[in-house]
């Protein structure tokens, strides 16, 4: 089962719950039980473990 990030927009408290696709729409936060959350695309997780040599580095110009 997918794992999906979310951030309360009552509260920003952020939290991971497990569901399926459809069930996340019945997701709320468990700190207030609002249901208006933000999902989060953990994108940023990827970037902080440092570099696994993507390669795609821009090339510094001289100049
Ligand atoms: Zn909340």
């Amino acid at each position: 089962m997918p794992q999906y990030e979310f951030e309360c927009l009552c509260c920003s408290y952020r939290f991971t719950v497990l569901t399926s696709w459809r069930e996340r729409e019945k997701v709320r936060c468990p700190r207030c039980k609002n249901g208006e959350l933000k999902q989060v695309w953990s994108v940023f997780s990827a970037r902080s473990k440092g570099s696994t040599g993507g390669g795609c580095r821009p090339a510094a110009k001289a100049g």
